[in-house]
């Protein structure tokens, strides 16, 4: 068999614990076998960004400005006890963070659907793509306990001159304060990342927030979103059959509760933070969560949603079986080489990654999977527990 070949690299960024040995196997059973596989390699493992001084990980978003796409696996963020561990000269910061502060994007999360496994929400038969919004809101406040007898002033200086707002007066009681911001650019970004994304993937866009309530901050949110859409999106969605609906937060949760999925649900931070883990719970499992971020000029980086799933990675050391689910990790690769493949016309590439994961999915489905999902498996076949490597192995049958 001759190997599919590519014209155009992908950025693949390896990382750290169970995620790179999986991240091995991948590339060694279900890629390369298959395809003349072209990467430019950056190693984010944690004892490699120790050696560059962090400069690995600004590199590697860099080649992603240039090339496109990338692929990455989960890394460490470091705290003060991988700082001991791994002897760090400082506590680098979160690799994914920095990669965002660079490209600019919005993380897009949908959970894999597979029969057999069923959401706890039995209606939701299509993916729930959820949007967060990676900027600003109580995630960049400043907040205070402001003793009784005092009072609180917001203070506003710009081209209209000095304003100052009584937030409230504490003459009867203590109580506590906090400022927020957000900015108009940020909150394009994200409209035009949601937007551009939703049309890549044929689906609807729902966005809510509470403008009733917050006639300014959250209104602001909505004009935005409106401005752009009218502008910019709304011919684009009409050719393609699909639609921006905006409405209130409470409302947009009632309805997603009685919705069938298969729509982007577009979240301020907040809400995005609490309403992914709740999307992400509610389909079954971390493990069968994809992540990609995607840059305003149309950058892509494909992951899993989970981390280094170090308690199996301790295990795996001492030389135990480990069941770790790879499912994630592929679909990373399955997404990059995918949109490496339109992105450069190559259509063998493409029809590549349809195939790998609709043999994932089916290795499920014929009953054989990792540890974690055996017990959520429900099917007329009987569910085989394998381990990381055997089940991968499973998947190069069917593939
Ligand atoms: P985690 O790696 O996602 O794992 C948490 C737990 O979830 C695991 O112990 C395991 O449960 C289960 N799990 C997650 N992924 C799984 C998989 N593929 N297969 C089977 N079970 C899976 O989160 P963490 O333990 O909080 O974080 C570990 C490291 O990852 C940290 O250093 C953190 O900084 C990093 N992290 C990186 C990213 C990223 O790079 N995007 C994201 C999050 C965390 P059981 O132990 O019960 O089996
Ligand atoms: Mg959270």
């Amino acid at each position: 068999m001759t190997k599919i070949k590519m014209t155009v690299p992908l950025v693949e960024m390896d990382g750290d614990e169970m995620t790179r040995v999986i991240w091995q196997q991948i590339k060694d059973i279900l890629i390369t076998p298959y395809v003349d596989l072209k990467t430019e390699y950056y190693d984010l493992g944690l004892v490699h960004r120790e050696e560059t001084k962090d400069a690995v990980t600004t590199q590697s978003a860099l080649a992603i400005k240039k090339y496109g796409v990338g692929v990455k696996c989960a890394t460490i963020t470091p705290n003060a006890q991988r700082v001991e561990e791994y002897n760090l000269s400082t506590m680098w910061k979160s690799p994914n963070g920095t990669i965002r502060a660079i490209l600019d994007g919005t993380v897009f999360r949908a959970p894999i659907l597979v029969k057999g496994i069923q959401p706890y929400v039995p209606g939701w038969t299509s993916p729930i793509t959820m949007a967060r919004h990676a900027y600003g809101d109580i995630y960049r406040d400043v907040e205070s306990k402001v003793a009784k007898g005092g009072k609180a002033t917001l203070v506003i200086e710009d081209e209209n001159g000095r304003r100052e707002i009584e937030i409230f007066d504490f003459s009867k009681s203590g109580g506590i304060v906090l400022g927020m911001h957000n900015t108009e650019k940020s909150i394009a970004s994200f409209a035009r990342c949601c937007f551009n994304y939703a049309l890549d993937v044929k689906q609807d866009v729902w966005f809510a927030t509470k403008d009733t309530i917050s006639k300014t901050y959250d209104h602001t949110f909505k004009d935005i979103f409106a401005e752009i859409y009218e502008s910019e999106y709304k011919e684009k969605f009409e050719k393609a059959g699909i639609e921006y609906f905006y409405t209130l937060i409470d409302d947009a949760v009632a309805r997603v509760m009685r919705s069938h999925g298969g729509f982007i649900w577009a979240c301020k931070n907040y809400d995005g933070d609490v309403m992914s883990d709740m999307v992400a719970t509610a389909y079954g499992s971390l493990a069968m969560m994809t992540s990609v971020l995607v840059s305003p000029d149309g950058n892509y980086e494909y992951e899993a949603a989970h981390g280094t799933v170090t308690r199996h990675y301790y295990k795996y050391l001492k030389g135990e079986e480990t069941s770790t689910n790879p499912v994630a990790t592929i679909f990373a690769w399955s997404g990059a080489l995918r949109k490496r493949g339109e992105l450069d016309k190559n259509a063998e590439l493409v029809d590549f990654a349809n195939k790998l994961e609709r043999a994932t999915i089916s290795t499920i489905e014929s009953g054989y999977m990792t540890g974690d999902l055996v017990s959520l498996f429900k099917s007329d076949v009987p569910a085989v527990k394998l381990n990381t490597e055997q089940f991968i192995r499973k998947i190069a049958e069917n593939l």
